[in-house]
C-alpha cells in the first residue's frame, strides 16, 4: 500500500535496523523501543491488522518469531519477552500493517503491561458462554 509505513520499509524505501527476513515475512527493530532489542514481525505482504491477515500468513508469523525470540533475547542479555499485537484503534494500534512486537524483559524494568479487573462468576460465565455463541 503505497501510504503504508511498514509496506515502505519492506520495499526499502524507507530504512530499518533489519533482524530477520524470508520470502514472506520481514523483521526488524522498533524505532521506540520498550527495551533494548524490541523487534517488530510483519508479513511482507500488506494486511490492516491480525485479522485481516490470511490464517496461513498469521502462522508463519508465528513460526518466525519462535525462531528468532531465542536470538534476540541472546543478543541484549534477556531471559523473558512479551509478546504484544495491538489489534484495532482502541487498542493502540498505530500502523494499520500486521505486526507483533516481541518486547525483551528485564527484572524490574518498570513495564506492567495490564492492571486485571474482578468479574464475578456469573458475568464471566455469561461473558464466555456469548463469545461460544459468536464462534
Ligand atoms: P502499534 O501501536 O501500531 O502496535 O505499534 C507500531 C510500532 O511501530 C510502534 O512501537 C512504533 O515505535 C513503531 N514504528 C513506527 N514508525 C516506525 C518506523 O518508521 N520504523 C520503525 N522501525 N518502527 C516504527
Ligand atoms: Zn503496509
Amino acid at each position: 500500500m503505497s501510504d503504508c509505513i511498514f509496506c515502505k520499509i519492506v520495499s526499502g524505501e524507507i530504512p530499518s535496523h533489519k533482524v530477520y527476513e524470508d520470502e514472506a515475512v520481514l523483521a526488524f527493530l522498533d524505532i521506540h523501543p520498550i527495551n533494548p532489542g524490541h523487534t517488530l514481525v510483519i508479513p511482507k505482504e500488506h494486511h490492516n491488522d491480525l485479522l485481516d491477515t490470511p490464517p496461513e500468513l498469521q502462522a508463519k508469523l508465528i513460526q518466525v518469531i519462535g525462531k528468532i525470540a531465542p536470538a534476540v533475547l541472546k543478543a541484549v542479555g534477556a531471559l523473558a519477552f512479551n509478546l504484544g499485537v495491538n489489534n484495532g484503534r482502541e487498542a493502540g494500534q498505530i500502523i494499520f500493517h500486521t505486526h507483533f512486537h516481541i518486547m525483551p524483559r528485564f527484572s524490574n524494568d518498570g513495564h506492567k503491561l495490564w492492571h486485571g479487573k474482578s468479574l464475578g462468576q456469573e458475568e464471566l460465565s455469561k461473558i464466555s458462554q456469548t463469545i461460544q455463541k459468536h464462534l
